[in-house]
């Protein structure tokens, strides 16, 4: 199907989740395809995040079931002390990696797809340079080229990375050793996700939390119950609006801490190993994006609703961008949804991304999950559009599953518009929550009314019956005290 002028019909740089899908996509609908990849097959994803990670929360899960004798005995349970050998752990996460890549890789072959193992950049309007793993640099064309080159760890100033003592989830997705005493930097998704390995595994936590309290990206009802298990119940000490303004590496790690406001010295730390989990930055500054006249918001890339870069507004032809790189809700399934939209927008059908019912969860001991508007963001669209917003709490100790797993703190918040009964947002912690915020995300994708959804039979026992409950108490407010 390539025009004969040029190499490819596409080219993607960067092969993390959203270049494959968009690679992969691209090659079965017969486009002419190479993906450039600097580094592993598979990107964060596959190699330093969700995969790795999910493989030491599994694991460590299951050690944290085991240890918990008070849970156990209360099923008439008693187990024998559990033991755990970490490298076997490690290595666990470290096959699946492997697993994964391979397959990942091998798809991408089948489809016809080129692998280029090298530094990608652009040279121009549909040209891209390549600088290969045998120092070959050569340029080539394509009638289209999707930028996914992703994110990397971002690391505060005055923080120094020794790898070994203090690390990102680059390096702790390794499991090299187990700190007694480790300092988390950060108390979003990641930080919390290995805190929860961490601790399961015996390890003392400090989370150091920048802003005014720990989880701040979170709602404020999922934290208070969320906080009490995941940090409270643990060993785990926090430290929120305080600034972790040095942090030396060695035997100890020094850690200068700062109140965040004043900036003044609170007090020096010294602990075993730091985890710095304060977010990632785009990985955008090696592409030479001058080339075609792109300029970055603090190097992301801005797009429209079908992944074509845009500058002011002004759309850069045959030129697109998914993925952590363009800063969207900075997960594998957005960047893979991304790269399939970016490919259909190229094969002539008219397709945008709909942010709103991407769901995102974190994978702790229970998990958390959310999906739309965040409250605050559902009041404002309240104000604005002149609807009254309608808030419910669905609990899971009033459900049969959770309480026979004796697992039953939970809570589910559905937000939704009083007028026409269009769910906005949910935001649910408890047992299976990541599998739970699915069916609201559907409804969300839909923008169905909980009017429908209360007519929608719920296996019972299942935790699901937590979200029938929430969608049938919002069904009876519909229409009520409705401003329109
Ligand atoms: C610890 C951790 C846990 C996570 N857990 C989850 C989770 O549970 N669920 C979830 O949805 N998300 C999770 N994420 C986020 C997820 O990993 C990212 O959102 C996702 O990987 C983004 O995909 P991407 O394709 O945009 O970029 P990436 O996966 O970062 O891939 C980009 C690729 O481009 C390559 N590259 C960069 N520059 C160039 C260049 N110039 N030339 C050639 N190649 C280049 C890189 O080497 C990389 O392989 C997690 C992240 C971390 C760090």
């Amino acid at each position: 199907m390539s025009e004969a002028n040029f190499d490819f019909d596409l080219i993607v740089i960067g092969a993390g989740y959203g270049g494959f899908d968009a690679a992969k996509h691209a090659a079965q609908h017969g486009l002419k395809v190479a993906i450039i990849e600097s580094r592993d097959m598979g990107g964060t994803c596959v190699n330093r995040g969700c995969v790795p990670s999910k493989a030491l929360l599994a694991a460590s899960g299951k050690v944290r079931e085991l240890a918990n004798v008070k849970h156990l005995s209360s099923l008439g349970i008693h187990s024998a002390p559990v033991r755990f050998e970490r490298q076997k752990i490690a290595e666990h996460a470290i096959n699946l990696v492997s697993n994964i890549r391979n397959n990942l890789t091998k798809t991408l072959e089948r489809s016809g797809v080129e692998i280029i193992r090298g530094i990608g950049r652009l040279e121009g309007q549909q040209k891209v340079g390549v600088r290969e793993k045998n120092g070959v640099d050569r340029v080539l064309s394509a009638e289209n080229v999707i930028i996914a080159t992703g994110s990397d760890p971002f690391v505060p100033p005055g923080i120094e990375i020794d790898g070994r003592t203090v690390f990102t989830s680059d390096h702790a997705i390794n499991l090299e050793w187990l700190p007694r005493w480790i300092a988390i930097i950060g108390s979003g998704y990641i930080g919390l996700e290995f805190a929860d390995i961490y601790t399961a595994l015996g390890c003392e936590v400090t989370m150091i939390e920048a802003l005014d309290r720990v989880m701040p990206t979170f709602d404020v009802d999922i934290v208070k119950i969320a906080s009490r298990n995941l940090i409270e119940g643990r060993d785990i000490d926090t430290k929120a609006g305080v600034l972790a303004s040095k942090v030396l590496p060695g035997c100890p790690v020094k850690i200068e801490l700062s109140e965040m406001k004043t900036k003044n010295f609170i007090e020096e730390l010294e602990v075993d190993a730091v985890l710095v989990a304060t977010g990632r930055v785009p990985a955008s500054k090696d592409l030479n994006l001058q080339a075609v006249g792109v300029e970055t918001n603090r190097g992301y890339i801005s797009i429209d609703k079908r992944m074509r870069v845009t500058v002011q507004d002004q759309i850069i032809p045959n030129l697109w961008a998914v993925g952590d790189v363009t800063g969207k809700l900075m997960l594998a399934h957005t960047a893979a949804a991304q790269g399939t939209i970016a490919v259909d927008n190229i094969l002539g059908k008219d397709r945008q991304i709909d942010y709103r019912s991407i769901p995102a969860a974190t994978f702790t001991h229970p998990e958390i999950s959310s999906v739309g508007l965040s409250e605050h963001d559902a009041k404002e669209a309240s104000a604005s559009e002149l609807f009254e917003l309608g808030v419910v709490r669905s609990y899971f100790k009033a459900n049969s599953k959770a309480l026979a797993e004796l697992e039953s703190d939970g809570l589910m918040k559905l937000l939704f518009r009083k007028d026409n009964g269009e769910v906005l947002g949910a935001h649910i912690y408890g047992l299976h929550a990541a599998d739970l915020i699915q069916e609201v995300s559907n409804a969300i994708a839909r923008r169905l009314s909980v009017v429908d959804l209360a007519h929608e039979v719920h296996t019972h026992p299942t935790l699901s019956e937590v979200v029938e409950v929430a969608y049938k108490q919002a069904a009876s407010q519909v229409g009520t005290n409705s401003k329109r």
